[in-house]
């Protein structure tokens, strides 16, 4: 049996059939003409060619709004022609679609039938257009009006025996002004209960960062990559989840920097990146990105830094200055102590570790033997891992050991998925306690927060999971998709008593329910926000910077809320006027909650006016040397131990990737250009030699699994492809396999669950 039935019988994973697949080669560059026709297919496809080019124009514009997809960082100047990319415009046209659906659709068919559905086929419905209620026992949803939503979401909470018993989650999508509502709201009502997307992907690098340097982000900002003279690109595949960073590296290297990558997979985006505003891009031949690539195995980058920092630590005692002695001895505590810890480890060992060809590795340490201006990025494939805080701390140490850190192009890079997900959580979306937050909060709005830590993900999944919390409410994303172990949060969810979802676009979360479901609908990052007065937004970018987003399109439909509106008449209906917070005011005037944010949010000052045009950036220690907040005032250098992964023999070490049809859990559409896959999503790659050895075909159907606590968790149905990975690693897409991840595996200290690094099994189908 290859199918778990649930409560109201929906079907978790989508239908088994197949497309019919095309397997091409992989592209050798990315974006060019095809990265435009992709763009305007899909935008005219979704939004009609006038609406689709007038509303291309706001984006990412220091009047218009911020991209609704990843948070990469726009230049002061952004181009008039366009300052968008290939997934931006998916992204736009994906919200700003004109089609949409309600309770009329929501009547034909039910839950159970649309569960049917792929994730792609659901999100091609169009927007959300009303407040829908799936009353206990039915399956079918029904219109709602919004009064009676929010009398259901607060009758039932305060119907809980404690607040600890509900859970308000964030997707990384939300405004500062949402979330900092959001937040306030779930304090206000009585529990830390805020897990948030985070947890889920950087949490590690937070963790890191917070430990070594003083704080939880990246220090470096745009301009520092154009004139770095070395960045390493680790775990990362900006080329897909961040394809506007190429024209900064390609910035970086027409002033002379070099590329390194390291990743098990050789990216399109970062061999070549035909940059679609210049000729040379459209026409010519591109600009080759990497200089070395370092295919190290998956998971293996503590061997290959600690490698690379034996070498030079050789060089640094033959030739000197290749580590920045001044600058150790003065900002950093642990560097004796790690050259120590390197004389512990063989070369041969760690060579071995890595993967990576000895050459290779000598090319990388003579490209940085005589830099400063080094800049580290990466994304999932660092901090997905049991390892994933000492991966970090390890390249931390790179830079650390040459002085790269504080100075003008160089430093730390941490780049954001979700478009403001460190924004969320600089305003108050955080599960854990920041005592001079809550103190801010107490002395300026005039009440005290909770003073217990609340659930993260995993704290949620299983409180849920166990019957410990009965209301699950999320603003934005799609949990069920997003959070690991599939069935697991699956069978979380529907045993909460009401779960709600304040979304745009339909998902498997809206159908995979807790008894009473409601949608609440919201506007798009595109849209006017209609009604009050200074109702503009603000997001943070991956560097640190805020800025106003101002919505230019009329809503798709006139029976949606923004969502502060929405969080604010929630919580007026919830208090009835009895809270100090006048909630009622803040969901018409943005700029009392702006007010708040300034007064409670670290770094945050007068956004109302500094957060037009070009926005501001909030304070950073790392770019003044100041690390005072940490152990004797020093940077850590720090000792990270080797990986421990033992493999049975039949086992392989499977890593989660985005197609480049897809952001997050949003499937725009069924390809994978870059790697040359075409209609199909089930897709295992892996190593030619081992599909010899293992006697498996091109494009043969099996079933992955793994085992951990005496468990095994099932994938079915994935084609095998024979590509370029190391040998006993493989590659699948996310979220199909996240039901493979078990929740209660994760990465140390940050618990972001370890889907860069399964273990696994590869089933030919007649065994399973
Ligand atoms: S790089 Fe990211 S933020 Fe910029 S347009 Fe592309 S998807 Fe949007």
């Amino acid at each position: 049996m290859t199918k778990k039935i649930y409560k109201r019988n929906v079907c978790v994973r989508g239908p088994d059939r197949f497309s019919e697949i095309k397997i091409t080669n992989p592209k050798p560059y990315a974006a060019g003409k095809e990265g435009i026709a992709a763009a305007m297919k899909h935008s005219f496809k979704e939004m009609g060619v006038f609406r689709a080019m007038s509303t291309l124009l706001h984006m990412n514009q220091k009047d218009g709004f911020d991209c609704p997809s990843c948070a990469w960082p726009d230049p002061e100047k952004p181009s008039r022609i366009g300052e968008y990319c290939e997934n931006g415009a998916k992204a736009l046209a994906d919200e700003a679609t004109t089609s949409h659906i309600g309770s009329e659709f929501f009547a034909e068919y039910s839950v159970e039938e649309l569960s049917l559905r792929n994730d792609y086929e659901l999100n091609a419905l169009g927007r959300l257009a009303e407040p829908l209620v799936l009353r206990k026992g039915n399956i079918h949803y029904e219109a709602i009006a919004w009064e009676e939503a929010f009398s259901l979401i607060a009758d039932e909470l305060h119907s809980l025996q404690s607040p600890d018993q509900a859970i308000f989650y964030t997707s990384g999508r939300s405004s500062n002004e949402a979330a900092f509502l959001y937040g306030l709201f779930a304090r206000a009502f009585g529990t830390n209960n805020l897990p948030d997307c985070s947890n889920m992907c950087h949490e590690s690098s937070g963790v890191a960062l917070s430990e070594t340097l003083g704080i939880g982000k990246g220090s470096v900002k745009l301009e520092d990559l154009y004139g770095a003279e070395v960045i390493i690109v680790a775990g990362q595949n900006p080329g897909t989840n961040h394809p506007r960073m190429l024209s900064a590296l390609e910035k970086c290297k027409e002033n002379g920097g070099c590329i390194i990558s390291i990743n098990p997979l050789e990216e399109s985006g970062l061999i070549n990146f035909k940059n679609p505003q210049r000729l040379k891009g459209l026409l010519g031949s591109g600009e080759q990105i990497t200089d070395l690539h370092l295919q190290v195995k998956i998971n293996q980058d503590i061997p290959l830094i600690k490698l690379i920092l034996k070498k030079l630590a050789v060089l640094d005692k033959l030739e000197g200055n290749i580590f920045d002695a001044d600058f150790i001895e003065k900002y950093t505590v642990g560097a004796e102590a790690l050259l120590k810890d390197l004389d512990c480890y063989s070369e041969k060992e760690l060579l071995a570790l890595s993967g990576v060809p000895v050459e290779k590795v000598d090319a990388a340490v003579n490209l940085l033997a005589g830099k400063q201006k080094i800049i580290v990025c990466w994304a999932m494939g660092l901090t997905q891992h049991k390892n994933g805080v000492e991966t970090i701390r390890e390249y931390v140490n790179l830079l650390l050991l040459k002085g790269a850190i504080g100075r003008p192009y160089s430093g730390t890079c941490p780049v954001r998925g979700h478009s403001n997900v460190q924004g969320d959580r600089s305003v108050g979306i955080m599960h854990y306690i920041d005592k001079g937050f809550n103190k801010r909060i107490e002395t300026h709005l005039g009440f005290t927060p909770p003073a217990e830590a609340g659930l993260d993900v995993v704290g949620a999944m299983r409180a849920m999971h166990d019957g410990e919390a009965k209301i699950f409410m999320a603003l934005g994303g799609n949990f069920l998709m997003a959070a690991s172990d599939t069935d697991y949060t699956a069978e979380a969810l529907q045993r909460c008593e009401l779960t709600v979802q304040v979304s745009t676009k339909l998902n498997r979360s809206h159908l995979v329910t807790g008894k009473t479901a409601l949608i609440l609908p919201n506007y798009g990052r595109s849209e006017k926000e209609a009604g009050g007065t200074n109702c503009f937004v603000t997001v943070e970018n991956s560097m640190g910077r805020v800025r106003a987003s101002k919505g230019v399109l009329k809503p798709v439909s006139e029976n949606l809320k923004s969502e502060p509106e929405l969080i604010a008449t929630l919580a007026d209906t919830y208090f009835k006027g009895a809270h100090p917070v006048n909630w009622k005011l803040l969901g018409g005037d943005y700029s009392k909650i702006r007010e708040m944010i300034d007064k409670v949010a670290k770094g945050f000052e007068n956004t109302e006016s500094r957060a037009n045009g070009v926005g501001y950036y909030l304070p950073n220690n790392v770019r003044e040397r100041d690390f005072s907040k940490l152990p004797g005032g020093k940077a850590r250098i720090t000792i990270n131990k080797l990986p421990e992964h033992r493999l049975e023999s039949d086992e392989f070490m499977l890593m989660t990737i985005r197609s480049h049809d897809q952001f997050n859990t949003t499937i725009y559409g069924m390809d994978d250009r870059y790697r040359g896959v075409y209609n199909e999503r089930r897709i295992v790659f892996m190593n030619p030699d081992d599909m010899a050895e293992n006697n498996f075909e091109k494009l043969e159907v099996v079933n992955l699994s793994s085992r951990y606590d005496a468990r095994t968790r099932t994938a079915y149905n994935f084609m095998v492809l024979p590509y370029k990975i190391p040998k006993g690693n493989l590659a699948a897409y996310f979220p199909e396999t996240n039901a493979l991840v078990p929740y209660n595996q994760f990465a140390d200290r940050s618990r972001t669950p370890i889907s860069k690094s399964i273990k696994v099994r590869v089933c030919k189908r007649q065994s399973s």
